[in-house]
C-alpha cells in the first residue's frame, strides 16, 4: 500500500501541488473546451494522478503539468483532440449535492406538514 503523507500547509499559501490542493480541501475540475463535446465537466481524481506521477503529492497543478494525466473520454472515443481541456481550482463542497439535497428534502417535508418541525 502506497502512503500519502500530506504536505504541511504553510503561509503565505501557494496552492501549486496535488498534495496542497487536497490538504487545503480543494479539488480540480477539468472542462472540455471542444465545440460539440457533450462531456463538459469532470472532477479530477487527484489521488490517482498522484499515484501515477513520479512526483507523488508533489505533482504540480499547472495546466501542462496536469494535462499529461487526463483526457476527455468523449473526444477520445470520437477521434477528436482529447487534450483540449481547461482546469479550475474549486472548493471541495462546490459539487457535493448530498448535504444540500438532504437539507432541501427536509425543508420540503416541513412545508408539506404545514411548517411545524
Ligand atoms: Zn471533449
Amino acid at each position: 500500500m502506497m502512503k500519502f503523507p500530506l504536505p504541511k500547509v504553510t503561509f503565505p499559501l501557494t496552492i501549486n501541488t496535488i498534495g496542497i490542493v487536497i490538504a487545503t480541501g480543494h479539488e480540480i475540475v477539468a472542462r472540455c473546451c471542444t465545440n460539440g463535446c457533450t462531456r463538459k465537466n469532470g472532477r479530477l481524481n487527484l489521488v490517482q494522478i498522484a499515484k501515477r506521477s513520479p512526483l507523488g503529492w508533489e505533482q504540480g497543478t499547472l495546466h501542462d503539468e496536469l494535462l499529461q494525466y487526463v483526457f476527455c473520454p468523449v473526444c477520445r472515443a470520437a477521434g477528436r483532440n482529447d487534450k483540449n481541456l481547461a482546469f479550475t481550482l474549486s472548493t471541495g463542497d462546490a459539487h457535493c449535492l448530498w448535504p444540500k439535497a438532504e437539507h432541501d428534502r427536509s425543508e420540503a417535508a416541513k412545508r408539506a406538514r404545514g411548517g411545524e418541525n
